[in-house]
């Protein structure tokens, strides 16, 4: 169900929104009103997105960024405020899985630094431009995506694991800090959703995960887009430093 107002008169940017859940995420808040900066590595992406998007409610406008640059981060965030004079909401979707059914002393270090620049340093820089923009405001959400793997681990999978539970860190850690103030930060903790982040990853970890789904199936965009528009929604008021299951039923805790 679309809420067709929700977003009306908001800025949101969305990274990792030249694919699967933050093109998703960004298409939503689209729908619903809200104007949306769709930035991604993939120069290719972002350009397919402008066709798929073009009629929406919202505009929607597109830059190329590497979340795991500082200068990158620091130029996305500028480019809301000139282009647009504010920031509401920013969703941080960018992602990798890196090297999946590898144990640790197979997994090369070039490869865990890369997975941790993207996923774990990149949600560092884009909180902490998004943070200055939203400060003197007065007024935002922060959502990180997260994995269940943050949370219990997946074997094979230590880079993206490590990452992940980094970004929970960074999510308890910055909700506090900003919790006096009406910017509040979460993150979501995706089982396995279907996107084309999928086809990094090992038939071996994709059974792994699937089989510990106890709805034995994959969740959706539509599924992901709808409890992270709600997060970043002006009426989830009273949560923050939280981190949102999505699993089927495989997270009970
Ligand atoms: P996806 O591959 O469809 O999209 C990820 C996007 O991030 C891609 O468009 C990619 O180009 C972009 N990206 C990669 N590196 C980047 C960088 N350095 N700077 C900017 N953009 C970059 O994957 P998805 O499934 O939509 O994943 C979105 C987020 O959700 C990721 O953080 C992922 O780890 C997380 N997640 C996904 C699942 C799942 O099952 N799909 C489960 C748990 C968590």
């Amino acid at each position: 169900m679309i809420f067709e107002n929700r977003f009306r008169g908001q800025v949101a940017i969305v990274t990792g929104g030249g694919s699967g859940i933050g093109l998703g995420i960004g298409k939503r808040i689209a729908q619903e009103g809200g104007t949306v900066i769709l930035a991604d590595i993939n120069e290719r992406a972002l350009a397919k997105t402008q066709g798929a998007l073009g009629d929406l409610p919202g505009p929607v406008a597109t830059l190329r960024t590497d979340v795991s640059s500082e200068a990158e981060a620091r130029r996305l965030i500028r480019f809301a405020e000139e282009q647009f004079g504010r920031l509401d909401v920013v969703v941080n979707c960018a992602g990798i899985v890196g090297v999946t059914a590898t144990n640790i002393d197979e997994y090369d270090l070039a490869s865990f630094c890369k997975v941790l620049d993207t996923n774990l340093i990149g949600s560092f820089l884009i909180t902490k431009y998004a943070l200055r923009a939203m400060l003197p405001r007065g007024y935002g959400r922060i959502l990180l995506l997260a994995s269940i793997s943050g949370k219990e681990g997946n074997p094979g999978m230590a880079g993206y694991s490590v990452s992940k539970a980094g970004v929970i860190g960074l999510v308890k850690a910055i909700g506090k800090e900003v919790a006096h103030t009406k910017i509040t930060v979460n993150g979501l903790a995706p089982a396995l959703v279907d996107t084309p982040l999928l086809s990094d990853a090992s038939d071996e970890a994709l059974a792994y995960m699937t089989n510990r789904i106890p709805m034995g199936r994959l969740g959706t965009v539509e599924e992901t887009a709808a409890i992270a528009c709600w997060i970043v929604s002006g009426e989830a008021s009273f949560n923050t430093g939280a981190v949102f299951d999505l699993s089927g039923g495989r997270a009970t805790y």
